[in-house]
């Protein structure tokens, strides 16, 4: 069932919104050869209890740290641990805030110095992909017009959209209605309403979207082992519009 959110919950989630963002800031100027994604880890949780805020990824179902961080073919949920970066790694870090009973949820994929134009192209698309989906909307959307919105877009750039996670529903819950696929079809799925909030999060790979579930149980990496790019952001929905609550150009 999906629960709309009032402009008190709105609030709330926009506060989390905010602690998520000053921890892109403090964390971005960090990915550079040589760090651990411990140490990356450790500031971001810093940054969130500073702030009053909890870290919403931390003892959920089990994970054991504040920030998913997934290098290179990893797509998401990698565990922070002594691996180093390397330059040319792409780095997904994804990260949650519970703040006064709500959650904000949003994703980056960063890259290590200097890339290939390739690995630009593919974090680009995923970054993109968000913001041209969302560039598009109109009153009168279902969930289906975003997930062909993105589909549409990554395909063109020579991408492809993982299908065995989805974007979903936040707010009194980190993952609530309705899910938010990445590909699929115009028209179909819910009516995106006033007060909907959800967090859209396009996974991108370079070569086959089929991913598999490593021994640790928890980082998902593409089953042909090339690179992938994740992006994510929570998105709130009104009459007037849309305000994306953890999106920032300077990011
Ligand atoms: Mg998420």
């Amino acid at each position: 069932m999906i629960e709309l959110k009032s402009k008190r919950e709105i609030q709330l989630i926009l506060e989390a919104a905010a602690i998520l963002k000053k921890v892109f800031v403090a964390v971005k100027p960090m990915i550079v050869q040589g760090i651990t994604t411990e140490a990356l880890d450790r500031a971001a949780e810093k940054v969130i209890l500073e702030n009053g805020g909890e870290p919403a990824f931390k003892g959920y179902r089990g994970f054991p740290k504040t920030a998913c961080i997934s290098i290179n073919e990893a797509v998401v949920h990698g565990i922070p641990d002594a691996r180093r970066l390397k330059e040319g790694d792409v780095v997904s870090f994804d990260i949650g805030v519970k703040w006064n009973g709500f959650y904000a949820d949003a994703a980056r994929t960063w890259p290590v110095g200097a890339i290939d134009p390739k690995k630009h192209a593919l974090i680009n698309a995923a970054k993109d992909s968000l913001d041209v989906a969302l560039a598009a909307y109109q009153p009168g959307w279902r969930i289906g017009d975003i997930s062909e919105a993105i589909q549409r877009y990554v395909e063109k750039q020579g991408f492809q959209l993982v299908r065995d996670y989805a974007g979903h529903g936040i707010g009194r819950q980190l993952h609530e209605d309705p899910q938010v696929p990445n590909y699929g079809k115009a028209g179909r799925g819910a009516k995106i309403e006033s007060g909907l909030v959800i967090a859209i999060e396009p996974m991108v790979t370079e070569g086959h979207y089929a991913v598999e579930t490593l021994e640790d149980g928890w980082t998902v990496v593409t089953k042909d082992r090339k690179n992938a790019s994740h992006y994510e952001d929570t998105i709130v929905f009104m009459e007037s519009g849309f305000i994306n609550l953890t999106g920032d150009e300077v990011l």
